[in-house]
């Protein structure tokens, strides 16, 4: 593995489907570019050697400024529903598909470029992203990446001294991010609000073939195909729920078609548990609340479902919704029942589980720190640990569910050091935490891009206990909870 970035590998499948899927269209420089972050293991994954950050010209190279050898820049269209409202046309307002890049194992990268100023889908935006949102979004991803859940990856980020203006005046970033496939739930719609039935069934092949290709030719794989991406999305619903993260802005058009994290705007790993949580500062009515995450999946979904609706019957794309439910409910599950250490399920589970989360809301207790902690409790277990009872005040509550859970791990009778350690393997120990990320910015802003480094290393290994990082595991601070996180970026 020694690719340089001008010997990168292209194979630009998407800009071979029909026009009227994108705009040809090139990014538009911005002045005097520096690079501010590199990930080598994202880099990896598109073969490309560490040392590419060092080329004389890898910031021009990785903001867009300069046209990577065998790049083919094109802006998406889509359309999508906005906060529950139909948008006809969105599009890449801000990003370009650089092109994608196939590495030895014979899998396609799209390098989708972040900021890289106007195409004709902007609307009134500017085209460009700032250094916040490009750092929140670059840990943010790699984030989820290290919690083994599906999602874009970053591969680096770009700075210049140009400054767009969003709140306050701020300086202006690129980043350029990783997936499979940019294609969105929005993409699928814009084509069936045109009646574009052919692009629809080309695009829907183009997945197939890239991504499925076990369907490939089948007379139902429009029908398979959906199911599979009813059954990904309940799944990373699921994760989300449980390792505590709310996306912020469920819109369809940054809903993956293959189930990945996409589009981290004001995005939270919670801290304290609040099922209520709205993390995004704009959506007034909380219609992105935690909560509501499991059911607006299934609403995306059911929108998919009708824009594919020339591809599959009625019946077929009603069916295939109808298996978000079970199947969101039997992953979640899973992964709380392994997130307290339970290897069976039974019947008085749901109780268990339920006065736990109920606890954790009455008391505001930390998410990620209650999980770890509750490897503390064992089958002899009399009391709470330390620090289940530091983070809870109804103390006569917390042990009689204490006893209650001891007995259930008692019942199971499962070796314990095994027992703790997979619980461990589940349970992280750091997740990017808001103040988190907004350390790294504001030592970013003052030219400092070190945090970002160290953050996104603990973060790839956030199951393991790094002693030396251990401030970064905390409860947030008091004036983390003053930060304002909105769609501004
Ligand atoms: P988002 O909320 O980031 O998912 O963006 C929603 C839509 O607005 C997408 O079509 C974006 O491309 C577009 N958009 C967001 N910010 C900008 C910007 N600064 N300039 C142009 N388009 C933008
Ligand atoms: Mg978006």
């Amino acid at each position: 593995m020694a690719t340089t970035l001008t010997s990168l590998r292209f194979d630009n499948r998407f800009a071979r489907l029909h026009p009227s899927l994108y705009q040809v269209v090139d990014p538009t420089p911005l002045p005097a570019p520096y690079l501010v972050a590199f990930n080598s293991d994202a880099a990896a994954l598109l073969d490309l050697d560490p040392a590419a950050a060092l080329e004389p010209e890898a910031a021009g190279y990785l903001s867009g400024a300069i046209r990577l050898p065998g790049a083919e820049p094109i802006a998406m269209l889509y359309a999508g529903h906005q906060f529950g409202i139909w948008v006809p046309q969105l599009g890449d307002g801000r990003a370009i598909l650089l092109g994608q890049v196939r590495n030895a194992r014979s899998e396609t990268w799209d390098l989708h470029l972040k900021g890289g100023g106007q195409t004709q889908f902007s609307r009134m935006g500017d085209g460009r992203a700032v250094l916040r949102s490009t750092i929140r979004e670059y840990l943010g991803s790699e984030a989820m990446h290290g919690l083994g859940i599906p999602t874009t990856r970053a591969l680096a980020i770009v700075g210049s001294d140009a400054l767009v203006y969003r709140e306050t005046p701020e300086t202006a970033a690129t980043l350029i991010r990783l997936a499979p496939t940019h294609v969105r739930f929005g993409s699928f719609q814009v084509l069936a609000s045109r009646g574009l039935e052919d692009r629809a069934r080309e695009l829907a092949d183009y997945l197939i073939g890239e991504h499925l290709p076990e369907l490939v030719g089948a007379p139902d794989r429009y029908r398979a195909w959906l199911e599979v991406i009813v059954e990904r999305t309940a799944d990373l619903v699921a994760q989300w729920t449980a390792v505590g993260f709310a996306h912020g802005v469920l819109n369809t058009d940054n809903m993956s078609v293959l189930g990945l994290t996409l589009d981290y705007g004001p995005f939270a790993f919670m801290d304290e548990y609040d099922p209520r949580l709205v993390c995004n500062h704009s959506d007034h009515d909380g219609r992105y609340a935690f909560d509501q995450q499991p059911a607006v999946g299934l609403w995306n979904l059911a929108r998919f479902a009708e824009a594919l609706l020339p591809l599959v019957t009625l019946e077929e794309a009603n069916l295939a919704l109808e298996r978000y439910p079970a199947r969101f409910n039997e992953s979640y599950g899973r992964l709380v029942r392994a997130k307290m250490g339970l290897a069976t399920e039974r019947p008085e589970d749901g109780g268990l589980v339920e006065e736990m989360y109920s606890i954790m809301a009455a008391n505001r207790a930390d998410h990620t720190r209650w999980f770890r902690a509750l490897g503390g409790v064992t089958a002899t277990t009399e009391a709470p640990p330390a620090e289940l009872l530091a983070s809870v005040h109804d103390l006569e509550r917390l042990a009689g569910w204490t006893t209650r859970y001891a007995a259930r791990i008692r019942d199971e009778g499962r070796p314990e050091p095994a027992r703790a350690a997979e619980m461990r393997a589940i349970n992280p120990k750091f997740v990017l935490r808001n103040h988190l990320a907004q350390q790294a910015i504001d030592r970013a802003l003052e030219r400092d891009y070190s945090e970002i480094e160290r953050l996104r290393r603990l973060l790839a290994d956030p199951f393991a206990e790094h002693p030396e990082f251990e401030r970064y595991a905390d409860p947030a601070p008091p004036w983390a909870k003053d930060l304002v996180i909105s769609c501004s970026s």
